[in-house]
């Protein structure tokens, strides 16, 4: 991944610095409301990062302690670890193999009687199939989350992802679609829970710094709970702006070098695609492949053969639940066959916004170099 940014990033910037007001103000609110209408919810309410959003998310849904919260293991370690933060156990759930996401059978299998929240990935940009957990959920009072962190731009039944879930958390790091730097949102359709999140990323106070700062007499302000500093800055917003106005582009163009990785990889035996599901389509935010037993080569092999070639590639999506941090916490509650083997047999290809064909053109070749070492390996 490389992001892709540009003059009209650095004149933003200069905007924001020329007009003195830095921190959390006017360019975070105008990137909330159109960042909602983008992605097709009631409230935004911005963040530090996504996995600030998924803790102030678990937060505003009322998950603490002794609660448990079914969680993909196959996903970046955040996911498992906002539930830990508010006191819940992370439990976690297989994957499908086709898309890398829980289903409502891989959820069903480890609800528990202390469940209290879902939290469902579109991991890689793959929309999760959220219409048949809700169904489970939805009759159990369980809250479903979406962890949107890479879905900005994949569709779910022709909608953003996102606007199904009760709330839904969107990162802005540079291996995402849209970057800030660092950076984050919370999407919901509930106003009471943005509104509640609004003032928990501000230390929970009842002015905000911006009304503050506009007034002469300060009205005093009220700390009613305990809150945190999670917000974005007014520098980040105002090229977060720039960035959502360039997303059908970003998406369109990734979609089309999709394309031609998947027609490409048609003709190679023993490597399989990610490809969009029924339900949906994918930003291909991770174009992953995985190795089969029929590839002359494994999966190190592989990235081996690419490093070769002076391809780099990255292995797959992590498991939480083999990371020394969930050794000890993780007592086996569902086997997690799917996600064991996705995880050592995948590996994510090059691709970023501005890829060149001719750039793409080079890791096929290295692809196909990799395929001809049968018999040599
Ligand atoms: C990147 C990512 C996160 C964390 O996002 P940050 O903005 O870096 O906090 C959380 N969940 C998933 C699935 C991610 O890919």
């Amino acid at each position: 991944m490389k992001p892709w940014l540009g003059a009209e990033e650095v004149e933003a910037l200069a905007e924001v610095i020329a007009s003195g007001w830095v921190a959390q103000g006017p360019r975070v609110a105008r990137f909330e409301d159109e960042f909602r209408v983008a992605m097709a919810s009631a409230e935004a309410v911005a963040t530090s990062n996504c996995t600030t959003a998924l803790h102030l998310a678990l937060v505003v849904a009322g998950v603490g302690a002794g609660d448990d919260v079914v969680v993909p293991s196959l996903s970046f370690i955040a996911t498992a670890n906002a539930p830990t933060y508010v006191g819940a156990r992370p439990i976690f759930a297989d994957v499908d193999d086709r898309t890398g996401n829980i289903t409502s059978d891989s959820v069903a299998a480890v609800l528990t009687e202390r469940t209290r929240a879902v939290i469902a990935v579109d991991q890689g940009g793959v929309p999760v199939d959220l219409e048949p957990i809700r169904a489970l959920c939805d009759p159990l009072g369980i809250v479903v989350i979406e962890d949107a962190a890479c879905g900005a731009g994949s569709t779910y039944h022709g909608r953003p992802v996102g606007a199904g879930a009760d709330v839904a958390a969107w990162s802005f790091h540079p291996r995402k679609l849209l970057t800030t730097g660092e950076g984050g949102m919370l999407t919901t359709r509930r106003s009471d829970w943005a509104e509640r999140a609004r003032r928990l990323r501000e230390h929970a106070m009842s002015i905000s710094a911006k009304d503050r700062q506009a007034s002469i007499l300060a009205p005093a302000e009220e700390y009613a709970e305990i809150g945190f500093n999670y917000r974005m800055t007014d520098l980040q917003a105002a090229v977060g702006i720039v960035q959502l106005g360039r997303l059908p582009e970003i998406v369109a163009q990734r979609r089309r070098l999709a394309d031609r990785y998947a027609a490409e990889l048609a003709s190679i035996e023993g490597l399989r695609p990610v490809a969009d599901p029924e339900w949906g389509t994918s930003n291909f935010q991770s174009y992953w492949v995985e190795v089969e037993p029929s590839f002359p080569v494994d999966r190190e092999g592989l990235l081996e053969a690419l490093a070769g070639a002076d391809v780099s590639a990255r292995r797959g999506i992590m498991a939480s639940h083999l990371q020394p941090a969930y050794r000890g916490r993780y007592t086996g509650e569902a086997p997690l066959p799917v996600t064991e083997r996705l995880t050592r047999d995948t590996l994510i290809l090059p691709l970023f916004h501005q890829m060149t064909d001719s750039e793409q053109e080079r890791v096929v070749e290295a692809l196909r170099g990799a395929a001809r070492l049968r018999g040599a390996a």
